[in-house]
């Protein structure tokens, strides 16, 4: 049978045709001999690296929380207007995914954490940061010193396991002078709502063994080279946010400033139910968003989608989180 150019192109287009619909559309089975490739059904490890001048970060996520959704979340604020600015940043509407990212500063061989995320006590979707933290390259013995923002579980826990055991062991921790009085003062806690007795217990938990150690700060103090303390009261006493900075560089780690951007940094007024004092929250935040956007400084948030870093841009009374762009040049 003679071959004429019609019939082979014919045969060609079958070939491309049949080729389209088993490997483009995923259908059938894989090629003889090459074995099935299994889903991964998990997400790649949780760190991404950049640079603030000589320093190099490394943002550590912790996996997150999916706290319901309830008239009390933002207390100052109706519950369908909450409803609507998630569903307007594309998030489900009965849940908000909190997540939670810590920092590390590599400054010239010197490991510095900012915050710990949660340790073994968070959500079971938390608990994440120790492997992605070794996934990273890092040896929790190699860290020198440990600063803290400010008491709550989600960014203290770390420091200590259930059972009791350190985990830093070399690590100098430092925390806010203000923060320590408010948590570690018994007639506080005595006096504390039954709702808020935990906290206090939990603070006891994790810094009692190294009480004496803990190094305390004053606000707007440079806690080591590069690493200056900014108070910023309200979401608790002494909660702190802080400047990295390095020749011209720098990046304001937000800490806890807000809770999940897509609310609170859009709708700066708003009270989440963790913000201890919520007028004073409020006015912390709007202080910290005015400074970042007039700055055009490059920002850093706690409870900020992966990798939790970007810049702020002002849209009348209302701000708005614009994410870096992933790079891999460093
Ligand atoms: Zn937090």
């Amino acid at each position: 049978m003679s071959v004429t150019r019609r019939t082979a192109l014919a045969a060609t287009t079958a070939v491309a045709a049949g080729a389209l619909t088993s490997h483009a559309f995923g259908q059938g089975p894989p090629a003889a001999g090459q074995p099935e490739t299994p889903s991964a059904g998990q997400q790649a490890p949780g760190f991404y690296r950049y640079k603030i001048g000589d320093i190099e970060a490394t943002a550590i996520n912790d996996g997150f929380w999916a706290r319901p959704l309830d008239q009390n979340f933002v207390r100052n604020a109706p519950l369908p207007d909450v409803q609507k600015a998630l569903q307007d940043a594309f998030l489900p509407t009965n849940v908000v995914p909190i997540p939670f990212t810590t920092t590390v500063l590599n400054m010239g061989g010197r490991i510095v954490l900012i915050d710990t995320g949660n340790g073994d006590s968070g959500a079971p979707t938390s608990g994440k940061w120790m492997a992605n933290f070794k996934a990273a390259g890092f040896d929790p013995a190699r860290v020198s010193t440990v600063i803290i923002s400010h008491f709550h579980g989600d960014h203290i826990n770390g420091l200590r396991l259930k059972s009791g055991d350190t985990v830093f062991p070399n690590a100098e921790v430092m925390v806010s002078a203000r923060e320590w009085g408010f948590w570690m003062d018994d007639g506080r806690m005595a006096q504390a709502p039954d709702g808020l007795k935990p906290n206090f217990q939990n603070a006891r938990r994790v810094f009692g063994p190294i009480a004496k150690e803990v190094k305390q700060f004053e606000g707007d103090k440079e806690l080591v080279t590069g690493v200056t303390a900014v108070a910023a009261p309200g979401h608790t006493p002494g909660h702190t946010a802080f400047v990295v900075s390095s020749g011209n560089a720098k990046v304001i780690l937000m800490s806890d400033t807000t809770n999940h951007p897509a609310l609170f940094v859009r709708n700066p007024e708003w009270q989440a139910i963790f913000d201890m004092d919520g007028n004073q929250a409020t006015e912390t935040r709007r202080k910290l968003l005015d400074m970042a956007a007039a700055e055009r400084a490059q920002v850093a948030f706690y409870h900020a989608p992966f990798p939790a870093t970007g810049h702020i841009r002002k849209d009348g009374n209302r701000y708005e989180l614009v994410p870096v762009q992933w790079t891999p040049a460093l």
